[in-house]
């Protein structure tokens, strides 16, 4: 099959093209893409297609219709979407939904910035951590777009108490242990979760705003250094101190870890709130050597050695090439239980 595409559908300039037959992961899995080498804007990246009668291959006519429908600012801002996960390593297919989708969250995302209170605003997709539920975007504000935010817009129907917990969470860790994590912030009435309404939808969403974190995440970075592992066994460990000591309002919901250990009481020394997805290095985050984490939105129960234990063991870690660091630097802060590496043994079956 052959293809008479020459310019890139989403910023029109000159490209390459290929047909290629959809990856397994794709809803539409039997279906053909397009793939657009559009190096120097868009990247290389992959979208929707469909053949016509005499077998040539055009951008599937919804995918194509959307595009055509968008103005330059909207376009511009998909294109740079495109680009940053590209950037990072993450697929998208670009077709009718995930266009839909990120364009109607980014309209929540600019309401979301007005009733926040933030003036003269530019908005970016997040390069990292694409989760298209609860989607992530940059603001850019203030007169020379100086001041740096980011604001998450949340699932529909996500329960307000629960990410109230997770944002009383980070404060804490933020402001009484003083560790390296997104503050949140709060509008001018003092709200942290604002539900923001579009015209055209019927569904509210919460919205939350945080301080951004200048830094780089540990994927970005590549190669840690030993002392860099260390503060972030160090920063892990302030964590795990801090949950220990943590007493939740009355009105605290986070969900359980699943797993049980016996032998293992479940109290606080042992047991408290854990980030549950700190292995993933993109939610790592490096300022200097001072370590830090992002996206707590995930957060729950669970015991302390099941996070240490995931850190090692998890393919994905930094921490697994560098466990002597790690350790060494999460013992500065509290000790390890004294069967830790049979608590390790145990878990991994
Ligand atoms: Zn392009």
């Amino acid at each position: 099959m052959t293809t008479h595409i020459k310019t890139c559908p989403i910023c029109e300039t000159q490209v390459e093209t290929k047909v290629e037959a959809a990856p397994d992961w794709y809803h539409n899995d039997s279906g053909i893409l397009l793939r657009i080498y559009c190096n120097e804007i868009c990247r290389d990246y992959l979208i929707a297609a469909t053949p016509d009668k005499s077998g040539k291959v055009w951008v599937e006519k919804s995918t194509q219709t959307l595009l055509n429908l968008l103005n330059d600012e909207r376009r511009g801002f998909f294109s740079r979407a495109v680009r940053g996960l590209r950037d990072n390593n993450c697929w998208l297919i670009v077709d009718y939904s995930e266009i839909h989708t990120l364009l109607r969250d980014r309209q929540f995302a600019i309401r979301a910035a007005t009733q926040f209170g933030l003036k003269n605003v530019k908005i970016e997709h997040t390069r990292a951590g694409f989760d298209a539920e609860n989607r992530v975007f940059f603001l850019f504000a203030g007169q020379h777009q100086q001041q740096r935010f980011t604001l998450r817009v949340h699932e529909v129907g996500a329960d307000f108490n629960g990410i109230h917990s997770t944002l009383f969470w980070q404060m804490s860790l933020s402001q009484k242990a003083n560790l390296l994590v997104p503050e949140p912030l709060s509008d001018s009435n003092d709200a942290f979760i604002l539900p923001v309404s579009v015209p055209g939808r019927s569904e509210q969403r919460y919205c939350t705003l945080y301080r951004y974190i200048e830094g780089k995440d540990a994927q970005a970075i590549g190669n840690l250094t030993p002392a860099m592992v260390a503060n972030f066994g160090e920063f892990v460990s302030k964590m795990h101190q801090h949950a220990a000591a943590f007493q939740p309002p009355t009105w605290f919901t986070r969900p359980y870890h699943p797993r049980e250990i016996e032998g293992i009481p479940k109290v606080p020394e042992n047991y408290g709130i854990i980030h549950r997805e700190i292995e993933n290095s993109v939610n790592v985050l490096f300022q200097g050597e001072r370590a830090g984490a992002i996206d707590f939105q995930e957060c729950w129960w669970g015991y302390y050695v099941v996070e240490i234990a995931g850190l090692l063991e998890s393919q994905e870690s930094f921490v697994a090439n560098h466990q002597a660091a790690f350790l060494e630097g999460y013992q500065r802060i509290r000790q390890l239980p004294e069967n830790f590496e049979e608590i390790r043994k145990m878990l991994r079956k």
